[in-house]
């Protein structure tokens, strides 16, 4: 019965521990239980090869597991990606693992959503017409002013950002 689809994934728990530890808005994940697995096989959603998911963990799932989240990555993929293309990913996945403190002041975990969604064709016609794009439009430029790997010329696409997606 057992499904040989997944599998563990230490290089990506080894990334994503470096992450928590060092990057401010990761720090609140230090107390949560996360299961990293490589999902083997075609993964496709809408036509788009999907490079990871990150799932919370609830009801008896958790108490069987006492995972609070998942982070599976598309096994096939990861190791084809540079480096740097294997931290972004596991620190977007990081980003889509949240908390907010209930009505109770309790604090719970959540999965956090992305914070832009629109389509290329309408920022072509319309430019960055809403605030959420603005602020997105910022972070790129804050991120090429201040890394020291800015591409000569402006900004090279990612290999993989043209024809794959993360959910
Ligand atoms: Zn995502």
């Amino acid at each position: 019965m057992a499904s040989d689809k997944f599998s563990p994934a230490p290089d990506v728990e080894a990334i994503a521990q470096k992450l928590i530890a060092t990057i401010p808005d990761h720090n609140h994940l230090a107390s949560a239980k996360i299961g990293y697995l490589f999902r083997a096989g075609e993964w496709k959603k809408r036509n788009k090869i999907i490079l990871g998911r990150a799932r919370l963990i609830k009801g008896e799932t958790k108490h069987l597991t006492g995972l609070d989240f998942t982070i599976v990555i598309n096994g096939d993929i990861w190791p084809a990606l540079p480096p740097d293309a294997q931290e972004a990913l596991v620190d977007h996945e990081l980003c889509h693992c949240d908390s907010e403190v209930d009505k109770n002041g309790i604090q719970v975990w959540k999965i956090k959503h992305h914070d832009v969604e629109e389509f290329a064709s309408v920022i072509k016609r319309q430019g960055l017409w809403k605030s959420d794009l603005t602020e997105f439009n910022d972070a790129v430029k804050q991120h090429y002013q201040t890394s020291l790997f800015t591409p000569a010329g402006g900004l090279a696409p990612a290999p993989v950002a043209k024809t794959a997606k993360t959910a």
